[in-house]
């Protein structure tokens, strides 16, 4: 990827500066000054790819997420709560302790919480702090329902295997009814 990038080297997610002239400079990846990680930089040569074709596709439309491989692992998705509030958003906050789940109870790996944040206004689903055994994959569940614009209920509705650690994503989705 990187030779691609160097190559076409730019600015602007139009590839026009804002007197809509033609830009000669194009910079995308890490050099970009974006968070450092393959996955954005990937996603600004999709980017790229879909203004060369006219397609539709800015830096902002696309929810950021990131692990640390520690142990336990941490996922990261959208927006934490502070970030959400000074964003205007009337946001709440669910959190679930990994130790009360019946999967990390038999395998022995019960460190760690899950913490999904809400827009009280319309329901949707703002960012999520996933701490737990392979919750690195796990947050991707949270990902997609970001993108679609999903509400909490959807994930409240869904009907995860047990014994699973998903399945307690509905039951953290459970506990903005019981807030209600
Ligand atoms: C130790 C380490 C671990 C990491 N782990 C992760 C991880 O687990 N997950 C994750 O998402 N991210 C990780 N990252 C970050 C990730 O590697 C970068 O964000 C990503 O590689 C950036 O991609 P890029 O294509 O924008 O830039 P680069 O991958 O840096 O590509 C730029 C390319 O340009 C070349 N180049 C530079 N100057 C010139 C020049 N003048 N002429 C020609 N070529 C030139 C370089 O040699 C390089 O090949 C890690 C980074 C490091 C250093």
């Amino acid at each position: 990827m990187g030779c691609f990038i160097l190559l076409v080297f730019m600015t602007s997610d139009t590839l026009k500066d804002k007197n809509d002239a033609d830009l000669d400079v194009i910079i995308i990846g890490e050099a970009a000054g974006q968070p450092a990680f393959t996955h954005v930089s990937w996603e600004d040569h999709r980017r790229l790819l879909a203004i060369l074709e006219d397609r539709s596709r800015s830096r902002d439309d696309r929810v950021l997420g990131y692990a640390a491989f520690t142990d336990p692992q941490v996922g990261r998705v959208g927006l934490s709560l502070k970030q959400a509030r000074e964003k205007g958003f009337r946001a709440r906050e669910a959190r679930l302790e990994v130790n009360s789940m019946a999967r990390a109870v038999e395998w022995g790996h019960d460190l760690g919480f899950y913490q999904m944040v809400i827009d009280e206004e319309s329901g949707r689903i703002l960012g999520a702090t996933l701490v737990g055994y392979e919750a690195g994959e796990l947050v991707h569940v949270i990902m997609d329902l970001i993108e679609t614009g999903a509400a909490w209920q959807v994930l409240e509705r869904a009907q995860h295997i047990h014994p699973t650690y998903a399945e307690n994503l509905p039951s953290l989705a459970r506990m903005f009814k019981a807030q209600q």
